[in-house]
């Protein structure tokens, strides 16, 4: 298969973990017969340096022309990098959320992951923990609150705010559609997370999912209240799958989902219009801190690279493949400093990744 891959290396610790990422991809490329083709786009703060700007016409149209876009991170030390002397229209930020609207991304996929031998990171009770879990979220990323009419004003000498959130049913039908796709690749369950018992959003959210159910019948759905599942993640994780969720609960529940697995630099994600395409990046930030060290770890980066073969792709062996290398690589006992723990072999960014890329 051909495949064109646009790479942003992006700032701080981008370019490190991205040129690891390239390493894996092109193991798999060679194991399985691919061709993979890459083109470099400038975003953040690497386009500000030579543009001016975090994201240009050219960058979206050179995305448009590639099947997938994988990205290290963007955004510099706040304190001390120049980037955050601009507006904050100019700086590294504006440039991806720019380029996810540019590219109509409404759906953000967030797994969560625990790996048994970095069940020590995670801050559930042992009890909780040693049942393990793998989940992913599927957020909406590009309506609801987040996105509806707001306004600040004075009503009768009294400051009051509002914020609006609204869904129509054919935002609610994409994204649903995605999660049971998703799900189909995976476990075959899908929450699906809302307050339908206060919100007319949710309500049509609740009948929408529904209607979307019966064209996959093999896919068992159940709804939970996003209160009780903000709760549930911590109790008894094991129980989901696919969970779905509008943009603001998604928001709240991806962060605590991936917190749990309590490794930062082992958490991938994606987000995806409504065709194959998708850019996909660490959960994580440019981690300004360790650039340039080789201290950072580049799985989660490669574990989204996995996730670009699967969701863009098509391509589940392969992506089983990068998946079977991460776990074969931290059950011999590597690891990078973030995840290091007395007994395992320290290794750096470079170390690691060529360990995994040996071994798809
Ligand atoms: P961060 O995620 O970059 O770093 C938080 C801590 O985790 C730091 O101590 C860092 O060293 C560590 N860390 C992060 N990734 C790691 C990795 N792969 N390996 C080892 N350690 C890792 O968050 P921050 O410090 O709040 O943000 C730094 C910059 O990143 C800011 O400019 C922020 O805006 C940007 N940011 C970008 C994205 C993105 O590109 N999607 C996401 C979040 C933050």
């Amino acid at each position: 298969m051909e495949c064109k891959i646009g790479l942003i290396h992006g700032d701080g610790i981008g370019p490190e973990i991205v040129r690891e990422a390239r390493k894996v991809l092109d193991a798999a490329a060679s194991k399985y017969g691919h061709t993979f083709s890459y083109t470099e786009l400038l975003l953040g703060g690497a386009s500000i340096d030579v543009h001016g700007v975090p994201l240009t016409e050219e960058t979206i149209e050179q995305a448009r022309a590639c099947d997938a876009v994988l990205m290290g991170s963007i955004g510099g030390d706040a304190k001390t990098s120049p980037w955050y002397q601009l507006e904050p229209s100019r700086r590294p930020e504006a440039g991806l959320l720019g380029i996810r609207k540019a590219l109509n991304l409404f759906a953000n996929l967030r797994p969560a992951y625990l790996y048994d031998e970095l069940r020590e990171a995670c801050p559930l009770r042992e009890d909780i923990s040693r049942a393990g879990f793998d989940m992913v979220i599927v957020r909406e990323l590009t309506g609801g609150l987040y996105f509806g009419e707001r306004k600040t004003e004075e009503i009768d000498g009294v400051r009051t705010a509002v914020d609006t959130l609204s869904y129509n049913e054919n935002e609610i039908r994409r994204i649903a559609k995605r999660a049971f796709d998703i799900a189909m690749k995976r476990r075959k369950k899908v929450c699906s997370v809302d307050k339908a018992n206060v919100l007319d959003s949710s309500r049509l959210w609740r009948k929408v999912t529904e209607e979307v159910a019966k064209d996959y019948p093999e896919v068992e759905l159940s709804h939970m209240y996003v209160d009780n599942c903000a709760m549930q993640l911590v109790m008894n994780p094991a129980q989901f799958d696919v969970i779905l969720t509008e943009n603001m609960f998604g928001d709240i529940l991806s962060d605590e989902a991936s917190m749990v697995t309590g490794s930062i630099g082992m958490l991938s994600s994606a987000s995806l219009n409504d065709t194959r395409f998708g850019l996909y990046e660490p959960s994580h930030g440019s981690a300004p801190d360790i650039a340039g060290q080789d201290k950072a770890n580049p799985i989660a980066t490669i574990l989204s690279a996995a996730m670009m073969l699967r969701y863009t792709f098509d391509l589940d062996r392969e992506a089983d493949a990068v998946e079977a290398a991460v776990r074969q690589v931290l059950k011999e006992g590597y690891r990078t400093g973030d995840i290091w723990s007395e007994g395992c072999t320290k290794v750096g960014t470079a170390a690691m990744g060529s360990l995994i890329a040996e071994r798809i």
